[in-house]
């Protein structure tokens, strides 16, 4: 299959697509269209693994790698470091309402969903295309991603993995590890500013000339783990169409009912793969895009206008404290037949002005598809407080934000048939303010995290992840920090290795 950029100006085949991460005219590669999944192919989905069903997913996408080739990928990604051969299970809530629980990896959050299989894409494309030279990962990271792509790629042979992460815009446990992480083609930066600000930056270096010979005269290449990639986007598919074939086996639904999905979103790479998903014919009624108080997308998918002139709020879900969501550049893609001058144009104007709109008649297509709500803190400690309370599951405040969001969009609607809320991460990955949340507290607790971590798994029963645990013994192996302009970020990339 091909894959061209939403601007229009570039053409590449998936594994071209893989390596490069961006496209050289700054846009993001799309798949040149979906292929459809018959009732049929989603019935041959129930009895399989989950690597089987990524198998039959990727394959329809990636038609330069081999069938076997990628059975073994998917075999190698989805095994031992996964702490369930489920992989991706599905825990029942209510009658009506399940999780979807993507935090079983080795990091505790659903970045590894991707991140575990992209390395294995990466060195494949790399044979296909011939490239020699050092692949060299940059990542911006708002907290998940640059632990899971340093896990992916630590020590992986002609690979390098750089992180940049906003120095006070992450959890305790999540910097740690972060700061933590052995091997020796690791790097990882804080940067003084916030998420946006480390966005901006690595997509600058991207285009920028003059910093990609200097990193070729070092024998390396720039690529990109974020979810820009999509080889970041194709294994996302994968879970929703798994999480519809687990309800079609527990005898929840009916081979070809809908459900709606409840997606916690920031960069809009989790739920573009729940709508890529549905193109493809999975039978998907809603997608509910649900955000935390940086509630942009909430306010596009009302008015139709994207604008960043707004104040950036940290919170209690920091994993999505963003304003400026890349994957939306997919969606509108669609949204506007597929016409790259026009995202071209809104790009600029976003880049130019901070805001573009879209027409009314492109909105309606989008509303059909999509309810956005939000949550801001406050009624993301009550979400995760109720949902203890009323039925013993515990939840991390990002997938609290979808389960609010979830509820609003039953309240408003009265659409009460099944829904899925994706969760995205294990609730001792934020154990401080899920504590505070169960006792009722207000604030962000400034305790100690593996005191809270020990407290919660006390007061509720659900185990430890053993990761956590291991933190605590670990040195401190990462200690950059730099500032937020591209000049900066890119001196941190080309100096000699810093890790002791
Ligand atoms: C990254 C992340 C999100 C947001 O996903 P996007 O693909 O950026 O929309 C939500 N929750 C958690 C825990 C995450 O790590």
């Amino acid at each position: 299959m091909s894959f061209f950029s939403t601007r229009g100006r570039a053409y590449a085949t998936a594994s071209q697509a893989i390596l490069a991460g961006i496209a050289p005219d700054g846009g993001l590669y799309v798949p040149a269209m979906f292929p459809r999944m018959e009732l049929k192919d989603l019935a041959a989905l129930v009895g399989m693994s989950y690597p089987q069903r990524a198998t039959q997913i990727l394959r329809q996408f990636l038609d330069d790698f081999r069938p076997a080739e990628i059975e073994e990928m998917t075999r190698k990604a989805y095994g031992e470091r996964f702490d369930t051969p489920a992989v991706a299970p599905l825990h029942r809530i209510d009658g009506s309402t399940w999780a979807l629980e993507l935090f079983h990896g080795p990091t505790l959050a659903f970045k590894d969903m991707a991140l575990q299989l992209l390395p294995y894409l990466m060195a494949a494309s790399a044979r296909k295309n011939s490239e020699n030279r050092e692949i060299s990962i940059l990542v911006a990271t708002s907290g998940d991603t640059g632990k899971a792509a340093l896990e992916g790629f630590r020590d992986v042979p002609g690979t390098s993995c750089t992180v940049f992460y906003p120095k006070d815009g992450v959890s305790d446990i999540q910097r740690l590890q972060m700061v933590t992480t052995g091997g020796e083609n690791t790097r990882v930066i804080a940067v003084e500013g916030n998420f946006d600000d480390a966005q901006t930056g690595v997509k600058a270096l991207f285009s920028d000339e003059a910093f990609r010979e200097k990193m070729a005269e070092q024998g390396r290449v720039l690529s990109s783990a974020n979810s820009i990639n999509f080889g970041r986007l194709v294994p996302q598919i994968v879970y929703y169409f798994s999480a519809y074939a687990d309800l079609v086996a527990s005898g929840a639904i009916q081979q070809g009912e809908s459900v709606n999905f409840a997606v916690p979103t920031g960069n809009f790479g989790d739920i573009l793969a729940g709508f890529y998903a549905r193109e493809m014919g999975l039978p998907v009624h809603k997608l509910i895009c649900a955000s935390n108080r940086n509630n942009v997308l909430t306010d596009f998918f009302r008015t139709g206008l994207y604008s960043t002139h707004r104040v950036f709020f940290k919170t209690i879900s920091p994993s999505m404290d963003i304003l400026v969501s890349s994957n939306l550049e997919r969606l509108l893609y669609e949204a506007a037949d597929r016409d790259g001058e026009l995202i071209a144009l809104w790009m600029r104007q976003l880049k130019e002005n901070g805001s573009y709109a879209v027409d009314q008649q492109r909105l309606e297509w989008l509303s059909d598809i999509f309810f956005a709500g939000c949550a801001d803190d406050k009624e993301t400690r009550r979400e995760i407080r109720d949902m203890f309370r009323q039925t013993g599951y515990l939840i991390d405040p990002h997938t609290a934000v979808a389960g609010a969001a979830l509820g609003e969009y039953r309240r408003n609607t009265g659409d009460n048939r099944p829904a899925v809320i994706v969760s995205t991460a294990s609730p001792y990955k934020f154990a401080a303010d899920v504590l505070s949340a169960l006792e009722e507290g207000e604030d962000s607790p400034s305790r100690d995290a593996f005191a809270c971590a020990r407290t919660l798994e006390a007061r509720t029963g659900y185990p430890m992840p053993p990761q956590v645990l291991a933190l605590r013994e670990q040195p401190i192996r990462h200690t950059r920090v730099c500032a937020k302009d591209p000049a900066a970020m890119a001196e941190a990339v080309l100096e000699p290795s810093q890790s002791a």
